[in-house]
């Protein structure tokens, strides 16, 4: 038996795919918490930005001393990797991660295994817990879209949906062992079954219609603003649910439709903007998330004003800003580059918009009293819980000391200050203990 660290980058179906590889490592070998325990570390790689693949590599030399297995989306995009910069590390491709005991066997008998093959796993049927309430539900590999600057499709490939059925049964099994976060999560959920002619509000509206009784929430992961807008009529009635988030995660990366159009997206502002307006006039305290691309190749001073004014117009509640980073083998990394300067200014600018209007936001909750969920650890001994809208509630130390909550607690608490990023909750009585 060996002791085995796992370190996962990028998304959360990765982090899915990651519980995945320790499920069945489990039965055979220790799952360690810190890297200093492992006689092996696999790190499960993430290719979306610079930034991942370049932690990547600084990872290699944190654990050069240790045996290593390189797992994820970076040796898939770019297989020539396998003969060069990770030409002494074992490989294992996200198809292949079914192999991942046996990839740990050879590795620890000092001999290289390597698996890029496109084979697609799916990964249901067993339990795949982020923690004691969180459970991943993985519901289709790839997506329809081509964006010119996405290296993510090198390796995650065309749209994979999971059969619906293999789906519920893992729901079902989620939920009848006390899960109380579900996490839709894919590439891009809104494109789910359209490769077998159903669509993501019919997987929804079975999951509700089998699980009425038992308390749980949803989280619907990541979608691209065409599929929200599609099936707003729909989706729009399902988010009446109280088993559902009010939270909303449509990624529009740009604010002009010149941009949207050289990116290849499948959408135009349009889709965003009608989204945002219909959801919020169903449930107006809907939480919408968005992502940002900021020095997009052909992004000028005139697209840029336009993506400003779209974040003032949407009022959006969580903004992922990413720098436009080109990745090569992508279409966009042969386009000319904008000068780092320009990026940089950019950036300063979105940031104190976006700062501006989150403040603001969060401030609005200040009073508010309702149930919260307490769901993951939280920094300095705090808790972290989130409300019906899936807004961040921070529970400080000192409170969590008082009153005994833990995760998993469904907790009354009074909003009494915020800040850009969160808000901060008093307990007032615990509603329901977990067990
Ligand atoms: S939708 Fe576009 S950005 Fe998202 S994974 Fe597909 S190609 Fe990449």
């Amino acid at each position: 038996m060996a002791r085995i660290y796992i370190e996962t980058y990028g998304c959360t179906f990765n982090q899915a795919e990651s519980i995945y590889m320790g499920n069945k490592l489990r039965a055979v070998h220790e799952i360690v918490n810190k890297p200093e325990e492992a006689d092996l570390v696999i790190i499960n790689s993430c290719t979306v930005k610079q930034e991942a693949e370049t932690k990547l590599y600084r990872a290699l030399r944190r654990y050069k001393d240790k045996k290593i297995i390189v797992a994820g989306c970076v040796p898939q995009a770019d297989p020539e990797l396998k003969d060069t910069k990770l030409r002494d590390y074992s490989i294992i491709g996200p198809g292949a991660i079914n192999r991942i005991v046996e990839a740990v066997e050879k590795t620890l008998r000092g001999e290289r295994f390597v698996d890029l093959s496109n084979h697609r796993p799916i990964r249901l049927g067993e339990s795949l817990r982020k923690n004691k309430i969180i459970e991943m539900i993985p519901i289709n590999d790839g997506c329809l879209a081509n964006c010119y600057f996405c290296k993510t499709k090198q390796s995650r490939g065309d749209l994979y949906s999971y059969p619906l059925k293999l789906i519920l049964n893992h729901v079902d099994l989620a939920i009848r062992n006390d899960a109380k976060e579900l996490w839709i999560t894919s590439q891009d959920s809104g494109a789910y079954g359209l490769d077998i002619g159903i669509d993501l509000s019919l997987l929804i509206k079975k999951i509700l219609e089998e699980h009425r009784d038992k308390f749980y929430w949803i989280r619907i992961g990541m979608m691209n603003p065409n599929h929200a807008y599609r099936m707003r009529k729909q989706l729009g009635e399902l988010y009446k649910d109280p088993h559902l988030y009010k939270f909303l995660h449509i990624s529009v990366q740009s604010g002009s439709d010149k941009v949207l159009k050289e990116m290849n997206r499948p959408h135009n502002v349009r889709h965003y903007i009608e989204s945002v307006k219909y959801y919020r006039s169903i449930i107006p305290e809907m939480t919408i998330a968005t992502d940002i691309i900021v020095g997009y190749p052909t992004e000028t001073d005139e697209d840029f004003e336009l993506t400003l004014k779209l974040v003032e117009k949407t009022r959006p509640n969580i903004v992922n800003i990413s720098r436009f980073w080109p990745r090569p083998g992508t279409i966009a990394a042969n386009m000319k580059q904008l000068p780092f300067k320009i990026i940089k200014k950019r950036l300063e600018q979105l940031h104190l918009v976006v700062d501006e209007i989150l403040e603001k936001e969060n401030s609005k909750w200040i009073d508010w009293k309702g149930i919260v969920l307490i769901d993951e650890y939280g920094k300095n001994g705090s808790l972290k819980a989130r409300n019906y809208a899936y807004k961040q509630v921070v529970i400080e130390k000192e409170e969590v000391e008082k009153t005994g909550i833990d995760i998993g607690d469904l907790v009354e608490v009074k909003i009494t200050n915020s800040t850009k990023h969160h808000i901060i909750g008093k307990p007032l009585r615990i509603i329901e203990k977990n067990k």
